[in-house]
């Protein structure tokens, strides 16, 4: 018959630590340090697969089940010399759930079970101690009522046991749960009872029934709502089920040589190799939980209890040893016994998870790739952006100042006053305060207002749009597409449906890591990282981390086998991009390099031109400033690769809006407002992300296409004459055939004759496009014939593959989430069905016209841990990313090298 479930308790032990997905993480691990010979007390667990059909049957359970739960339970009463109801002697159990992975707190759990009417003198004669025996009981009628028999108490959540609690301790003039004497307790089992029997249900006297009932309770308890909504937060499917595990009662509170605590193999903060925890003698769990005591360091244990203590220390290094990583663990003292009730694997910061990796290396523990394949990508985040002081965070919530939820595009911690144009913030800066520039949406114009922000907040637009985009690039916070804010410009006020009304100047706080927006101010700490590789302000001698960092790094860039490039358009960003590691530049995005006051009027002049002189006009005045952008990015990438995409200006993005930069660009070009207007209304479209972009621009322009191939060659051979080294990729964006490639492409080829002639000097460059259309996916084998390099933009294939707007997602987005319609943002991680299957034939074609063709990919996935594993896996040659994002690539790159040759090892 098969094993419903699995006994553990010293040499008898049936399960191990690789049965996890059977036995719960923590049935698993029980099982595991049993097997280790240690203390554990006696128990067992009903696997997953129970959970599953009792779920699936309506409270039904498999056949044998309950004589395989006899079997386990004389074992448990054997091993701990106890008997399941025994009026001398009672067994007493806990019954707990336990998950594949932990859910804290979110299922149900029953403790004490056991006792009833006759037992409770068995207790107490074991115990000799009468208060301690009632305080077990009545702690769990009060347990048993509200999870088996679901007494939760009235609407308002008012539980009927803690009410009866309330009013007793009134009446006595107590204060503490504590302060109750054996008497009280007695009484107040009897109340607990009288409330069962008045709501129509009967509390079981029976030991056997108890159990069942609590079994029965804690599997359905994988079906309530808050568990239902924990998965759904992190995608854990309904079908693992939970495991429920049944084991014998060790009591902390038996007196002055009894006690409880939790411990950590090494500090979850910092990493230290430390033993770090905590304890308090004579109390249960709940009791160092509830912080009424004030619990000791772990330290202490050592002078009080050195036998004890030293039993943990072994234990500690044994954990590590057999589980190869920093556990935490839950023990309990009965009388000077120690009795180990729990190990996991233990949650820890990321600056933590860093060190305990490379530490546990350098111990011989564990081998690099191991280390690296432990850390979290994303965690990085976490030592590479600022944070929010924790405590002034939590006080946050809890006064209630979260006010709303956008979308989290760009991560980190920021604080700032309310600054409702660029200009403001401009202006709030100079004063010396900080700012958080809060838009509609943004444009162009807004750069000189996003350079002084700390952070930036948009009621409007996706994980890809301007905002987030620029921010991203920049290294900012942003919180994008924040639909429920209403900004109200001519009232000067942002505030949110239904709540609060912040004005201009107020503080405002922004989560860009959780996409939580928070009223007020709350302090931030830079990262170590950042302070050292980017402001310069923090010597690398000076901090604990950094060393550990860097050996991350590099270990993660000699076991990589994917390129990392960054995504940088202006010098000091491919300065940034150098400092993370960049390998070059994947993608500088052309008219990002006229964003700003200066020049941006220019472009403007050029877009709005209405005939061939006057764009030529301000070509000219574009050349000289595109030709001094691409001198001061060859210079800092010295010799490194660097993609240049012709312009690709999504002409809504660039157009005026308010009417002194209409007045203004009037004034300049000469003519009339109200000719302007025309013009801009005359260019507007219905659908500007299917417009006139991209290579349409070049096509039907020449001229444009000419002065940017112009302003790069005349660069390359200047920075080249000063020795050093240049590279230039020149890319044709969003095209859809290769005619396109073919005449954009003899367009550049004249230019680089001409200029190399007058130079007198030779440069090899090379041709290529973004694919960016499910078309040019398609045709990808006709597309290389004329590209020698491919990138994918993928927020435009994501965009045009799906059908849906990258500026206009975030307004449903969440629902298709919820609902599972998309498991991930699809512009946030490569949708691999479809998207991904573009890619992947476009990769194949193209590499089937030309051998050795390199291809990667430059949309915003590319520093997208999940994207970069299936880059890895298709083959690309590089990802390309914000700077701010290459620490997280370049891990990810290591773990997808890592975890492809162990298939390749095991095949
Ligand atoms: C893309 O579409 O993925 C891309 C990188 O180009 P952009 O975001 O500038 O449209
Ligand atoms: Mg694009």
């Amino acid at each position: 018959m098969k094993n419903y479930i699995y006994k553990f308790g010293g040499s008898e032990t049936d399960g191990n630590a690789s049965l996890r997905n059977l036995l719960g993480g923590k049935g698993a691990n029980l099982a595991e340090m049993a097997r280790m010979d240690f203390p554990v007390p006696a128990g067992f667990t009903i696997t997953t697969e129970v959970c599953t059909f009792t779920n699936r049957y309506n409270g039904k359970y498999p056949d044998g089940l309950k004589k395989q739960l006899s079997e386990s339970l004389a074992f448990v009463e054997k091993f701990m010399g106890k008997k399941f109801g025994d009026k001398k002697n009672p067994l007493l159990l806990s019954v707990r759930s336990g998950a594949r992975t932990s859910m804290p707190g979110m299922m149900d759990t029953v403790l004490n079970l056991g006792l009833n009417d006759t037992t409770i003198h068995g207790l107490i004669e074991c115990s000799g101690d009468a208060r301690f025996a009632w305080d077990a009981y009545r702690r769990f009628v009060q347990m048993y009522a509200e999870v088996a028999l679901d007494i939760k108490g009235d609407k308002k959540g008012v539980s009927p046991f803690e009410e009866i609690i309330g009013q007793k301790k009134k009446e006595k003039n107590i204060q503490y749960d504590t302060d109750f004497t054996t008497e009280d307790l007695k009484e107040l089992v009897l109340l607990f009872k009288g409330v069962v029997k008045d709501s129509g249900k009967e509390f079981p006297e029976t030991p056997e029934e108890q159990l069942w009932g609590s079994i029965h309770a804690v599997f359905e308890s994988w079906m309530n709502e808050r568990a239902i909504i924990y998965r759904q937060i992190n995608s854990i499917p309904e079908n693992w089920g939970t495991a429920v595990n049944v084991q014998s009662m060790v009591f902390g509170n038996f007196g002055e040589d009894s006690g409880t605590g939790v411990a950590f193999t090494r500090d979850p903060a910092t990493g230290k190799n430390d033993f770090y925890g905590e304890y308090l003698f004579n109390a249960q769990g709940e009791d160092v939980v509830a912080g009424l005591r004030t619990p000791h360091p772990i330290s202490e244990l050592g002078k009080t209890a050195p036998l004890v203590y030293n039993e943990l220390l072994d234990y500690r290094l044994q954990l590590e040893k057999r589980f190869k990583e920093m556990m935490d663990i839950e023990f309990t003292i009965e009388k000077g016994k120690l009795w180990m009730l729990q190990a996991r694997v233990g949650k820890r910061t990321a600056a933590a998870a860093i060190k305990i990796a490379i530490d546990m290396v350098h111990e011989g523990l564990i081998d690099r790739e191991t280390a690296l394949l432990g850390i979290d990508p994303e965690q990085l985040n976490q030592v590479l952006r600022p944070v929010f002081d924790p405590d002034e965070k939590r006080k946050a919530v809890k006064e209630k100042r979260n006010i709303t939820q956008g979308l989290n595009a760009g991560p980190g911690a920021a604080t700032g006053i309310i600054a409702l144009t660029a200009e403001k913030a401009v202006e709030f800066k100079k004063d010396g305060s900080d700012v958080i520039l809060t838009r509609i949406e943004t444009s162009p114009d807004d750069i000189g207002g996003l350079k002084v922000s700390e952070g930036v907040l948009t009621a409007r637009g996706g994980m890809t749009s301007h905002a987030a985009l620029v921010a991203r690039q920049m290294g900012k916070v942003c919180v994008a597409g924040c639909e429920s804010l209403h900004i109200d410009y001519e009232n000067r006020t942002v505030s949110v449906e239904g709540g609060i009304t912040l004005k201009e100047g107020d503080f405002i706080s922004l989560d860009g890591t959780t996409g939580e927006v928070f009223a007020g101010k709350i302090k931030t700490f830079a990262s170590d990282i950042h302070r050292i590789l980017i402001d310069g302000e923090l010597d690398e001698k000076e901090s604990d981390l950094y060393p550990y960092f860097q050996e991350l790094m590099s270990w993660s860039d000699e076991m990589k086998t994917l390129g990392v490039r960054a995504n940088a358009d202006l010098p000091e960003q491919a300065k940034a991009a150098l400092a993370f590691g960049a390998e070059g530049i994947g993608l500088c995005r052309t008219e990002h390099m006229f964003f700003g006051d200066d020049k941006i009027s220019t472009v403007r002049k050029m877009i709005l031109a209405s005939n061939t002189e006057v764009r030529k006009n301000a070509l000219t005045k574009l050349l000289p400033l595109q030709r001094n952008d691409f001198i001061g990015l060859f210079r800092e990438m010295n010799g490194r690769p660097i993609i240049i995409r012709l312009l690709d200006p999504p002409l809504h993005e660039f157009l005026p809006e308010k009417e002194e930069e209409v007045e203004a660009l009037a004034k300049d070009i000469g003519i009339s407002t109200t000719e302007i207007h025309q013009k801009i209304t005359s260019l507007s479209e219905v659908n500007p992300m299917l417009g006139f972009r991209g290579c349409r621009l070049g096509i039907v322009h020449p001229d444009i296409t000419k002065t940017q191939a112009r302003a790069i060659f005349e660069a390359a051979c200047l920075v080249s004459k000063e020795g050093i080294k240049v590279l230039p990729e020149i890319m044709i964006p969003l095209a859809l055939s290769p005619e396109e490639l073919r005449l954009q492409k003899e367009v550049i080829e004249e230019v680089a004759k001409d200029v190399f002639e007058k130079e007198k000097m030779q440069l090899s460059y090379k041709t290529g496009t973004m694919i960016e259309l499910p078309r040019a996916a398609l045709l990808a084998g006709e597309m290389a014939v004329e590209a020698e390099f491919f990138s994918f933009g993928t927020n435009d294939l994501t965009q045009t593959t799906l059908g849906i707007s990258r500026d206009d997602a975030g307004d449903f987005l969440p629902e298709y989430l919820d609902k599972k319609i998309f498991s991930a943002s699809p512009f946030k991680t490569i949708d691999r069905k479809g998207v991904g299957r573009l890619i992947e034939i476009a990769t194949t074609e193209g590499k089937k016209t030309r051998k050795d063709m390199e291809i990667g990919i430059c949309g915003e996935h590319g520093g997208d841990p999940d994207s970069v594993k299936f880059c890895n896996e298709i083959g690309l040659n590089y990802v390309s990313c914000s700077p701010y994002r290459l620490p997280i690539a370049r891990l990810a790159a290591a773990q997808a090298a890592i975890l492809h040759r162990k298939i390749v090892a095991a095949a």
